[in-house]
């Protein structure tokens, strides 16, 4: 497999080969087409300005006057009618020429050598040093007939141009293969580097480095969202370690509770007292499974999709109202008030799940309240939004806290906290839930003075 550098090196060159062909060839048409008439009637004009001369002036010496003229940049052929020639100038590389030419010239017409000349196809026969490929015209000179034969002296006239356009195009090419060679590295490097990064990515290393990301072009954008991905990932992936290790522990401590208990139970000297506390104790570990299961599973079908949702119009102010009376025993044991102002409101949305979402910001106000604390519930009825806060005169959490509190497994790590039985996935739950049904959810709390969780899920436009 070529790398992109060698394929975009290549392609490059390419192009300028073929732009190059391509460039030639059209300008031979515009040289073939525009530029040799011209070229060809200049000449013409210039041989008959200079056999005009001659015959107007027959006093002159006929050979130096046409040296003379040799000298300022022309190679002539100077045809007599007894057919001697006479050159002036630098030599021609083809000196011949066809008898039929002569004559046309020495019975007074005028040969468009350059414009007739037969290598038609190329503009290099614009440099052909040959007799054939000059302008041929009569020339009467004391009374004699002459053929004068008249080309410009390229070699004379543009060497240094030739030389000068010649360098220009060496150095165009070799400049720009330079360019290109180097040029590409510096621009497909970034795309190796994403490429590196991306395979240490796929074995696993997150910490991916040299990635430019302050390019302002698609490659910067590409790198960009390549970092943020690689984050997201890096994030997921820590989740995923912390989730396992949490999941393992909450299994592990109950089950090696019942484990420690069941050995109890099995002595044979266990006083009866004993045995049923022993029994309670196996029985709440094995409640905490199951509800830590559940929790689980419920999070699992929430993950999966939207569709598990059973939409339906019910009353939420009762199904709350309803809910603080199964609680009302709970309350009363730890002393706690509850006040409440729950009008009654339908509502759109998914009744068991919504249901689940008070009974764990209930439970909560209750686990982490206060004794003589007190709770209040308010459902409040807006523009776009059904607002239900729960207030409580709690423990109260730190500002890092509340920002942790929706992650999966996340428990305030106080010796208060800890004492209370919980998995830490209630909140998380809770949030997804209300994400479901496009609401959020936000949380006040100052610690030792109490907390505010504020739900707030969209009505349906009037
Ligand atoms: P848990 O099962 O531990 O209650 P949650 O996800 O419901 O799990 O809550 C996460 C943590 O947030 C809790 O462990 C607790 O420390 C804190 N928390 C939740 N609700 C309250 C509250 N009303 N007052 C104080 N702390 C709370």
């Amino acid at each position: 497999m070529k790398s992109l550098y060698v394929k975009f090196v290549l392609s490059t060159i390419g192009i300028m080969v073929i732009s190059g062909i391509l460039a030639f060839l059209l300008s031979n048409a515009y040289y073939q087409q525009k530029l040799k008439p011209y070229n060809d009637q200049k000449n013409t004009t210039i041989a008959l300005k200079i056999a005009d001369y001659a015959n107007e002036h027959p006093e002159i010496d006929l050979e130096e006057y046409l040296d003379n003229i040799s000298g300022i940049g022309y190679q002539l052929l100077l045809v007599g009618n007894s057919g001697n020639d006479t050159f002036f100038g630098s030599t021609f590389n083809d000196p011949s020429l066809p008898e039929t030419v002569r004559e046309h010239v020495l019975n007074g017409k005028i040969y468009h050598g350059i414009l007739q000349f037969p290598r038609k196809t190329f503009v290099t026969g614009f440099f052909a040093n040959e007799v054939e490929n000059s302008i041929g015209v009569p020339l009467t000179h004391d009374g004699n007939k002459y053929a004068l034969f008249l080309r410009p002296d390229i070699k004379l006239l543009f060497n240094e141009m030739h030389y000068l356009f010649g360098w220009l195009l060496v150095l165009t090419i070799l400049l720009s293969i330079l360019f290109v060679i180097f040029g590409t590295k510096y621009l497909v490097k970034p795309i190796s580097t994403l490429t590196k990064a991306t395979k240490s990515l796929s074995k696993g290393q997150f910490n991916v480095e040299g990635i430019d990301l302050n390019r302002s072009d698609e490659l910067g954008v590409l790198s960009r969202s390549f970092s943020q991905m690689t984050r997201k990932l890096e994030q997921m992936e820590d989740m995923r370690r912390e989730f396992i290790s949490n999941i393992s522990h909450d299994i592990q401590s109950p089950l090696s509770n019942i484990k420690g208990y069941t050995g109890l139970l099995e002595s044979e000297s266990i006083k009866p007292e004993d045995k049923k506390e022993y029994i309670a104790i196996i029985n709440g570990e094995i409640n905490r499974l199951s509800s830590l299961t559940k929790q689980l599973l419920l999070l699992a079908s929430l993950d999966r999709n939207e569709e598990m949702m059973k939409v339906q119009s019910f009353n939420v102010g009762k199904q709350l109202k309803e809910l603080i009376r199964n609680y009302q025993w709970k309350v009363n044991e730890r002393g706690i008030m509850i006040g409440y102002s729950l009008p009654d409101t339908e509502f759109k949305g998914d009744p068991a799940l919504l249901l689940t979402v008070w009974e764990n910001l209930l439970t909560n106000a209750i686990k982490y309240n206060k004794p003589n604390g007190s709770i209040d519930i308010t459902m409040e009825k807006k523009e776009h939004t059904l607002s239900v806060l729960f207030e409580d005169t709690g423990i109260g959490m730190n500002s890092g806290e509340t920002e942790r509190i929706f992650d999966r497994f996340y428990r305030v790590d106080t010796a208060r906290s800890r004492s209370i039985e919980g998995s830490g996935l209630g909140l998380s739950i809770v949030s997804t839930i209300v994400s479901l049904h496009g609401g959020q959810i936000t949380v006040k709390s100052k610690e030792r003075d109490g907390t505010a969780f504020i739900v707030e899920l969209p009505l349906p436009p009037v």
